[in-house]
């Protein structure tokens, strides 16, 4: 089967396809279909990631896959949350996103640092599927004082395990999807995947 994937981020497409590759679908990232993301309106992950996955298969006329992730900080009231992508505005990079969580955190604590990772990933058969297959997942840790690390993307280097031992951009690719909110995700929508 071949799928495309609503995403035009490199390091969620590889961690995708090593997690799809057992099941012999063939991954084609939207951009082979000069397809651009939609704007993502959703409150909430799975709203968002069924926007990118509708929007995607109308375009290519092929089932697809999309994810919605984001990261919750405690002492943040759960921020960034759906807004994970852009915390630092519209055309934020990586690097002012993390300098703006950094700075957010200044003065608290390690211990008061608690955050998770959350994704959920959406497969529809059409644009229009009315019962697609719907997968989330969640990784507990906690927002380090600096980051470590050059591995993943994202946030990475700022999210640590629990005790402090790695950050995510420690971890080796395999040490990450076994662990991580879109690991879990997947493997959730890989239980439900026909067979
Ligand atoms: P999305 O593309 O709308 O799902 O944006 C999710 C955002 O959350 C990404 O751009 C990252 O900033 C962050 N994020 C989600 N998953 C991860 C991850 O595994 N590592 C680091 N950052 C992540």
């Amino acid at each position: 089967m071949r799928v495309v994937v609503a995403t035009g981020n490199r390091g969620k497409l590889g961690e995708l396809a090593a997690l799809l590759a057992p099941l012999g679908v063939e991954l084609a990232p939207q951009s082979d279909f000069g397809i651009d993301s939609p704007p993502e309106t959703g409150a909430t992950f799975l709203e968002n990631a069924l926007i990118k996955a509708r929007h995607a298969a109308r375009l290519a006329n092929l089932p697809a896959i999309a994810d919605d992730s984001g990261l919750e900080v405690d002492a943040l009231g759960g921020a960034p949350g759906v807004y994970s992508a852009r915390y630092a505005g519209e055309a934020a990079d990586t690097a002012a996103n993390n300098a703006r969580l950094l700075a957010a955190l200044e003065n608290v604590p390690i211990e008061k640092r608690s955050a998770r990772f959350r994704a959920t990933i959406v497969f529809v058969r059409t644009a229009n599927d009315d019962a697609p297959l719907i997968g989330a997942g969640s990784w507990e840790g906690r927002i380090a004082l600096a980051p470590r690390g050059s591995g993943g993307f994202g946030y990475d280097p700022l999210f640590e395990l629990p005790d402090g031992s790695a950050t995510a951009a420690e971890l080796t690719p395999e040490g990450k999807n076994a662990r991580s909110h879109r690991g879990a995700a997947l493997r959730a929508l890989v239980a439900q995947w026909p067979r």
